[in-house]
């Protein structure tokens, strides 16, 4: 048997590896990153790409495959989405150096970047109109924060808050990856996973808010943190966290980041995670982005407007200035047709400045990201022109002073850069003629060389006699003589033979070299070569050039985000006839004429008959209206409308109405009877008394409550005395502004008792037995639920209908005379199909749960008790 030895590769590769356990290692290998052993297995699988074998380790095959290096961004892309992590490790010297150390020596290799979800800056990587952000949760002696960062625009941000509303922020802001201490709470892994993001826990001492700010201050380069305002020791320690982090995945190649933003929760409104899936705010309950709010708005021409956008409309303001400035810019543009039109065709031009910005930043730019930075800057320069002479609103005249101010840096990039530059700095050619003499000389040598090649080939034609003869070069044999088999004798006898030295022979051609060719060759790939390298330097102080004003740069930028993101509500407003909301501090809730965008977008999609327009009014003479009416007949419609105007408010917009007046709401709760959330393995009606609960528990004054359909997921009475007393509580108890869908009748009575409720019914005609939606929304009760011929027009066979008339009548007939009477009449309706007789009653044992039941006290049970004691009882079944 022979003993394994280790070869030295293989050696540094399991060295590496050995510190990468947590992620596959991408071992670069010349044109190719190759992956080994298990990597390679679970690689091959997600990629469905070939795996091999190369050499044994340890007497076993070592599995392998590989991807080429000029297409790993799509491969990489298909890992970091299948949840894994990725260790680049790149050769740090050429092969050359390596064999100067001894034949035996490998390439010198190091990780250079570990890739995740949260740390991605390659534009093919990202969706350009979303952010992607790194989070962190942070918990220092019961003080909690969440800190997060978008490494590719450079924005970082710290919120303290409550444990009960990390997983409502982090459903606001849905970051692709989230950092927890090692041995973190394990509930916070439920959260995460939540919200689809990737778990990542790092070492405590990441955390440590002492290292944190010292990390932060240098970061920063500043003495103390007190400069971006006062943060608690858990802030410090969240930020410090996400820093730690970037240091490690970069590999000490620190992103562009600004200083961090403190948020805090009573400026935005707040909104649960249920509630945004529920209102269908930046993604549809199917799934994808269309037939979302965020679609049915999003007019913005740029991907820097795009984000904000979404950030907006997920964080909706609570700060009237903040809603009035907003406000008063779109209103300006609403105005200014012309100028619109012409805002929106300068602002297309405008290319992603952040994300040029962070790769630059990053060390991952190139020639194109200068150009961007250049081309952002004309346009920003175009637009502040055609706003210098107008009438502007205060607001719009602050965001126009951050347009300019660049002009030394805008006239150095339009002196150096070509047009349009290519992808890569290693390519060349992307300084412009005449910027730098030294440049221009290489280049010209190096062009030069080319055309003396070209008379070389005449004249070596015309002295070989071979009018076939051609230079040519590859990377081989650089530059070479070539010409067809039939003519190799001649080549290769006197006296050709003393010029042209015989290189190589293949099948139909044989090549030579010569001395002059050689030396041609040395002289232009000098030049060449020269060229590059000066190209190279200039590249690099252009980068730095843009990097030292990087900060006025970011706030250009968001300039011309804003400004984007304002024409393009302007464009909604117009277009969709939208109105500017009075916003103020009262408790106002009146809408006239309300629509529901999405909605009506899809009816007009569709063709369909007109959006009927609604009004609410709540804060006034009623708090909550309790709303009847059949199925159908746009009851879900009318309560998410309602909601959604009141966010579209309160994030600086114009809202679907013809008028509204919106006191500003704190929180929005949205809840809709009975949605299943069988990822959690919990029952429908669990679900819904869970949420219920939650509004319950937190709803303040401030807050709009929706609640649709609320106890449907249980038996008749039961789902009416929850309904029943969910209504008393939010009028007794929270005090706030609700809607409350039912179909419940039995409801409708409660208006006599609780002042501050009122009726209201969504009309529907009734015309020869069938009922025709009329979509209006009426103060008073629904006469009746119209249940049977909502079914009628679903198709149920006739004969089910007809049966379904006859007990209706029966039992209607029966409410009107009082429960005993109505079951007698039951008892005699005739049975509709012959069905077997039921088996006699027997007296039985009681049941599990029937005995569980006896003990129990429901008068000292918790709410939560109470459900638990709900899935032990489900348990027994
Ligand atoms: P409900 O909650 O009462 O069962 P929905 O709100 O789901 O009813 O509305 C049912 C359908 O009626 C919607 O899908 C929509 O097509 C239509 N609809 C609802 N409200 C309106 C309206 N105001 N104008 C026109 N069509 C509407």
């Amino acid at each position: 048997m022979t003993t394994d030895t280790v070869t030295p590769m293989m050696a540094q590769y399991l060295e590496i590896k050995a510190e990468h356990a947590d992620a596959l290692l991408f071992y670069r290998m010349g044109d190719f990153y190759e992956l080994f052993f298990d990597d390679a297995a679970a690689a091959a699988e997600a990629l469905d790409i070939a795996l091999t074998k190369r050499g044994k380790h340890m007497g076993e095959d070592i599995a392998m495959c590989g991807v080429p290096v000029h297409s790993a961004e799509g491969y990489l892309l298909t890992l970091i989405r299948k949840g894994f992590r990725v260790a680049v490790c790149e050769q740090l010297e050429n092969p050359a150096e390596a064999k100067k150390r001894g034949s035996k020596s490998v390439v010198k290799r190091g990780v250079v970047r570990l890739v995740t979800p949260g740390t991605l800056t390659e534009e093919s990587l990202l969706e350009a109109r979303r952010h992607n952000y790194l989070a962190a949760i942070a918990e220092v002696r019961g003080a909690h924060a969440l800190a997060w960062a978008d490494i590719s625009t450079g924005a970082l941000h710290v919120l303290p808050l409550p444990p009960s509303r990390i997983g409502p922020e982090l459903a606001r802001l849905a970051p692709s990856e989230v950092l927890v201490a090692d041995g973190a709470d394990t509930d916070m892994h439920g959260l995460v996973s939540d919200i689809g993001a990737s778990l990542t826990p790092i070492g405590r001492a990441a955390f440590d808010s002492t290292g944190a700010a010292k990390r932060l201050c240098a970061l920063f380069e500043v003495q103390t943190l007190d400069a971006f305002g006062t943060f608690d020791r858990a802030e410090i320690a969240a930020m410090g966290a996400v820093v730690e982090y970037l240091e490690i995945t970069q590999k000490g190649n620190l992103p562009l980041l600004q200083p961090p933003q403190r948020e805090n929760l009573a400026g935005v409104m707040q909104i649960d995670a249920a509630t945004r899936r529920n209102l269908e705010l930046t993604q549809a309950l199917s799934g994808g982005r269309a037939g979302s709010l965020l679609a049915v708005m999003d007019r913005t021409v740029t991907a820097g407007g795009a984000r904000l956008l979404e950030r907006r409309l997920s964080s909706p303001s609570r700060d009237l200035d903040v809603i009035r400035n907003r406000q008063s810019m779109i209103a300006f543009v609403v105005e200014q047709s012309r100028f619109r039109t012409d805002l929106r065709h300068d602002l297309r031009k405008v290319p992603d400045l952040d994300r040029a910005l962070s790769r630059l930043a990053l060390d991952r730019g190139g020639p194109r990201d200068l150009a961007a930075v250049r081309n952002g800057l004309e346009g920003a320069e175009d637009i502040a022109a055609r706003m210098g002479n107008m009438e502007l609103p205060e607001a719009l005249t602050i965001l126009t002073q951050d347009l300019t101010g660049h002009d030394a840096l805008l006239d150095l990039l339009d002196q150096a850069l070509i047009a349009e530059p290519p992808l890569l700095v290693r390519d060349g050619g992307f300084i412009a003629e005449g910027y730098d003499a030294d440049l221009d000389d290489a280049r010209q040598l190096r062009d030069e060389g080319r055309g003396v090649i070209a008379r070389m080939q005449s004249e070596y034609s015309q002295t070989a006699g071979i009018s076939s003869l051609k230079i040519k070069h590859n990377n081989v044999l650089g530059y070479f003589v070539e010409v067809t088999a039939t003519h190799a004798d001649k080549m290769l006898s006197a006296p050709l033979n003393e010029t042209f030295k015989h290189r190589q022979t293949t099948a139909n051609q044989v090549r030579f070299t010569t001395v002059a060719l050689s030396e041609m060759e040395t002289r232009i790939l000098n030049a060449g070569g020269r060229a590059l390298d000066i190209e190279k330097r200039l590249y690099d102080r252009l980068k730095s050039a843009i990097l030292e004003r990087a900060a006025q740069l970011t706030q250009t930028a968001r300039a011309l985000s804003q400004l984007d993101l304002t024409t393009a509500l302007a464009d909604l407003a117009v277009e969709a006839n939208w109105c500017q909301p009075q916003v103020d501090a009262s408790r106002a809730m009146n809408i006239i004429g309300g629509r529901h965008p999405v909605v009506e977008q899809a009816l007009r999609a569709q063709g369909a008959g007109p959006f009927v327009a609604n009004d609410c009014n709540l804060g006034d003479v009623s708090d909550i209206w309790l709303l009847t009416g059949p199925n159908m007949a746009g009851k879900s419609t009318f309560l998410r409308q309602n909601a959604l105007i009141a966010l579209l408010a309160q994030m600086g917009s114009f809202v679907p109405a013809r008028s509204a007046h919106i006191g500003v709401v704190s929180q929005l709760f949205s809840r809709v009877g009975a949605s299943d959330d069988l990822a959690r393995g919990r029952s429908t009606f669990m679900v819904e008394m869970v949420e219920t609960a939650a509004i319950l528990n937190q709803a303040d004054a401030g807050a709009l409550v929706i609640l649709d359909e609320i106890g449907r997921g249980t038996a008749t009475y039961d789902g009416l005395s929850i309904a029943w007393a969910t209504l008393e509580h939010l009028h007794e108890v929270n005090g706030c502004r609700a809607l409350f869908a039912t179909h419940y009748h039995e409801l409708t009575n409660l208006t006599d008792k609780l002042a501050r409720v009122d009726n209201a019914t969504v009309a529907v005609k009734e015309h020869q037995g069938d009922v025709i939606f009329l979509h209006e929304v009426r103060k008073g009760a629904a006469d009746r639920s119209y249940g049977v011929q909502v079914a009628k027009l679903a198709g149920l066979p006739t004969s089910v209908i007809e049966r379904a008339r006859v007990v209706l009548d029966a039992l209607e007939r029966g409410e009107r005379e009082g429960g005993s009477a109505r079951d007698a009449l039951i008892d005699d309706l005739p049975l509709f199909s012959s069905r077997p007789a039921p088996a006699p009653q027997t007296a039985r044992a009681p049941s599990n749960v029937e005995e569980a039941l006896k003990s129990v006290l429901p008068d000292e049970l918790s709410p939560r008790d109470a459900l638990a004691l709900i899935y032990e009882l489900k348990a027994k079944l």
